[in-house]
C-alpha cells in the first residue's frame, strides 16, 4: 500500500516527507498500525546525521503511537482498534529473549539496526528501490507494519498523541534506574543531561526512594523543569564544577549512581568521577565518543562500575504500562517535556530538539484524531 513517509535520503539530509512510499505486504505474524503520533528522539537526530548508520535512504522514528488496522492471522494478543505504542522488536526465540531480557535480543542488532524485516525482506520501497527502516517501525510514516513484539497496548482513554515517547526514551531513562541501577531509598543519584531521558531516570531515582536526585545540564531553563519535576538540587555544569558540587552535596562521598545522557566525553568522565566508592554510572546515550578510564584509580580501587544499559533494560510490555500508571499517580509527569508539531514541521521540531528549545517534540500525524474516543 501507498504511504506518505518522511525520508531521510542520504547522511546529513533533511526528512523529505513524500507520498509516493510503498509499505510492504503484511505477513501473517504483522500488525498493520494508521499512525497517530511520533516522538522525535535523540537516536533519530543520530542516524540522521550519522553519527550511527544503518544506511540512506532511510525512514526514521521509533517513538510511535496509533491505532492497529489490520492484524494477521497468527497474531495472538492484538484486534482492529486496539491503540498501540510502538517500541524496539525482539525475536522472542534466542537465549536472551527466552530467559525474559528482550533488550539483550542475540538478534538485537540484525531485528532492529539492519534497515530491513527481519526475515531480511524490505520494509519500504520507492520506485521499487529499497527504502531502509529502523527499530522494524518506522514512526515517521502514515502507516507502518510492526510485530506484536514492538506494540504495547494502552487503554483508549489515554490521550494517544502523548504516549509514543514512552516507547523509547522514556522506557530508556526510567528503566536504566528501576531495572538496572536499583536505587534503595536514601540513596543518591546524579542525572547528566536533562532531555527527556534524563528527566525519565531522574523521575524514576525519585519514585525509588533516592533522598538526593541531582540533575546537572547546561540550561538554566531545563534545570528549572527538572526542579519542578522533583531533583532535590540542579547544577549548571557550565558555570559550577559539576563533580566538586556533587561531592559538596553528598558529604564529600560522591553520589551512589550516575546516569548519563549527554555522550559528551568530559561529561561522560565526571559522571565517573562523581561517583562515591562503589557506586555506578550507566552510560547510555548514543554517541561516538568515548572516555579515558584508569582502571585502577578509576574503577578497581574505589570499586566502581561503568555500565551500558540498552532501552533501560526494558520489556517494554510490562515497563510501559507500569510507566503508565505512575504517570496517572503523578510520579511522572512525562507530558510537561512534550511539544506537538504538524507532520511537515519535522524539521523545525528535530532542531528545536537539537537546540534545546524543545525537550521532546512530538508529530501530530493524525490531526483528526480526537482523544479519548
Ligand atoms: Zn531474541
Ligand atoms: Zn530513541
Amino acid at each position: 500500500m501507498r504511504i506518505k513517509a518522511a525520508v531521510v535520503d542520504k547522511q546529513g539530509s533533511n526528512f523529505d516527507i513524500r507520498d509516493d512510499i510503498e509499505l510492504a505486504d503484511m505477513g501473517a505474524d504483522d500488525l498493520q498500525v494508521h499512525m497517530v503520533a511520533s516522538g522525535i528522539c535523540h537516536s533519530d537526530e543520530a542516524l540522521r546525521k550519522g553519527d550511527a548508520v544503518i544506511g540512506y535512504p532511510i525512514i526514521l522514528g521509533h517513538e510511535g503511537s496509533g491505532i492497529v488496522e489490520k492484524v494477521g492471522p497468527e497474531v495472538k494478543n492484538f484486534k482492529p482498534g486496539d491503540h498501540v505504542v510502538l517500541s524496539f522488536y525482539s525475536c522472542g526465540a534466542c537465549d536472551n529473549c527466552l530467559q525474559g531480557i528482550p533488550t539483550q535480543c542475540l538478534n538485537y542488532a540484525a531485528n532492529n539496526l539492519s534497515g530491513v524485516r527481519p526475515d531480511g525482506s524490505a520494509h519500504f520501497t520507492e520506485g521499487g528501490k529499497q527504502v531502509d527502516d529502523m527499530f522494524d517501525q518506522s514512526s515517521f510514516t502514515t502507516t507502518t507494519i510492526v510485530r506484536e513484539s514492538n506494540a504495547v497496548k494502552v487503554d483508549k482513554d489515554l490521550d494517544l498523541r502523548k504516549l509514543g515517547p514512552l516507547g523509547c526514551g522514556y522506557v530508556t531513562g526510567s528503566g536504566t534506574v528501576l531495572n538496572t541501577l536499583k536505587p534503595k531509598p536514601g540513596q543518591t543519584i546524579a542525572v547528566f543531561g536533562t532531555g527527556a531521558v534524563g528527566l525519565a531516570a531522574m523521575m524514576a531515582g525519585k519514585i525509588s526512594g533516592c533522598t538526593t536526585v541531582i540533575a546537572v545540564d547546561v540550561v538554566d531553563s531545563r534545570l528549572e523543569l527538572a526542579k519542578e519535576l522533583g531533583a532535590t538540587d540542579v547544577i549548571n555544569s557550565s558555570k559550577e564544577d559539576a563533580v566538586e558540587v556533587i561531592k559538596s552535596l553528598t558529604g564529600g562521598y560522591g553520589v551512589n549512581f550516575a546516569v548519563d545522557t549527554t555522550g559528551v566525553t568530559k561529561v561522560m568522565e565526571d559522571s565517573i568521577q562523581a561517583l562515591a566508592q562503589g557506586g555506578t554510572s550507566a552510560c547510555i546515550a548514543v554517541t561516538p565518543n568515548h572516555v579515558d578510564l584508569d582502571t585502577w584509580n578509576d574503577l578497581c580501587v574505589s570499586d566502581r562500575s561503568v555500565i551500558g544499559v540498552n532501552m533501560g533494560d526494558s520489556i517494554p510490555q510490562i515497563d510501559i504500562p507500569r510507566l503508565i500508571k505512575f504517570y496517572k499517580a503523578g510520579m511522572f509527569d512525562f507530558d510537561k517535556t512534550e511539544k506537538f508539531y504538524d507532520f511537515d514541521q519535522i524539521n523545525e521540531a528535530n532542531a528545536d530538539s537539537g537546540s534545546g528549545k524543545t525537550i521532546k517534540p512530538v508529530l501530530i500525524i493524525d490531526k483528526d484524531y480526537v482523544p479519548g474516543k
